[in-house]
């Protein structure tokens, strides 16, 4: 297995990805890579929808999801990875999260249509289809109505953090994200900790049962990587990483362009011991 390569951080269609599940799979598996994981935003649907084809290309794909949880006013992502994701209580909640997505998409939507904008909740049902809601698709929705040249100019003028049809998602307490991935029998790793900019969460997040660092990704740079994994180290956690490829929104598909190497597979599956 050294120098095999994964890659631990996946949407797809089921979430804000363009690519379906079996396209997933069929680009890890051209990339080479022998393990993958799909992280959808609240949803293990393209998951499972990959299973077959994974086993059939020989690669393996590790239960995952990505929650968004709410930490001193931060929206801070946890990864779930190995989990029971037939577990009918976590099934439950993720549902309620897809719902609660789906409200929060129509009151962007109203809000958007106070600024005069004409936009309609059909118009992004038809973009998301039966995938969980995400701003991703508000902003598509934007492009083709054409009341945006670009997708990121969605983001800088309406839908960003700071932008004025922007309404925050129902959260998770992170404490309690922690305790329902154990419950689950999964381990949970912190998202993106580069895009977060907040490591002095990170011991609090330790004491309420953190597992992992996500340290290799696609916005994190070589020496932020080796901060990271310092860091892991330091707080006695694995590390592990993923391109969160989102498919080629942006023009580029990231799957396996961060070299993740698999030894980090092998360190969760420790911890989970
Ligand atoms: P949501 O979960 O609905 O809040 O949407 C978050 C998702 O939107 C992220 O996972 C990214 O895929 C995307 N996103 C967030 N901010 C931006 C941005 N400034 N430009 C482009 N995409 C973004
Ligand atoms: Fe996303
Ligand atoms: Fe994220
Ligand atoms: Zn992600």
């Amino acid at each position: 297995m050294p120098g095999e390569y994964i890659d631990l951080h996946i949407h797809t269609t089921a979430s804000d990805g363009l690519l379906t599940p079996l396209q997933v799979v069929s680009i890890a598996a051209e990339k080479g890579l022998i393990v993958i994981s799909i992280t959808d935003h609240d949803t293990t649907d393209g998951f499972a929808q990959a299973l077959k084809s994974a086993k059939e290309n020989g690669i393996e794909l590790i239960p995952g999801v990505e929650l968004s949880c709410l930490y001193m006013e931060s929206d801070v992502h946890l990864l779930g990875y190995y989990f029971n994701y037939e577990d009918s209580a976590f099934i439950k909640i993720i549902r309620k999260f897809r719902e609660e997505r789906y409200k929060r998409g129509e009151a962007m939507v109203a809000k958007l249509n106070d600024l005069g904008i004409n936009l309609s909740m059909e118009t992004v049902k038809n973009i998301a289809g039966s995938a969980s809601v995400g701003r991703p698709h508000l902003a598509e929705a934007l492009v083709k109505e054409e009341y945006v040249q670009t997708f990121d100019e969605a983001f800088a003028r309406y839908l960003g953090y700071h932008a004025s049809a922007y309404v925050p998602k129902k959260h998770f307490d992170i404490d309690h994200a922690i305790d329902l991935l154990h419950r689950i029998g999964g381990v949970a790793v912190l998202a993106h900790p580069g895009t977060l900019k907040h490591d002095e969460f990170i011991p609090d997040f330790v004491d309420m049962g953190l597992d992992g660092l996500e340290a290799y990704h696609s916005m994190h740079k070589r020496p932020m990587v080796n901060h990271y994994k310092n860091l892991a180290k330091r707080y006695n956690l694995f590390y592990t990483g993923g391109s969160d490829c989102h498919g080629p929104r942006k023009g580029k598909v990231l799957i396996g362009t961060v070299k993740v190497p698999y030894v980090c597979v092998e360190k969760m599956k420790q911890a989970l011991e």
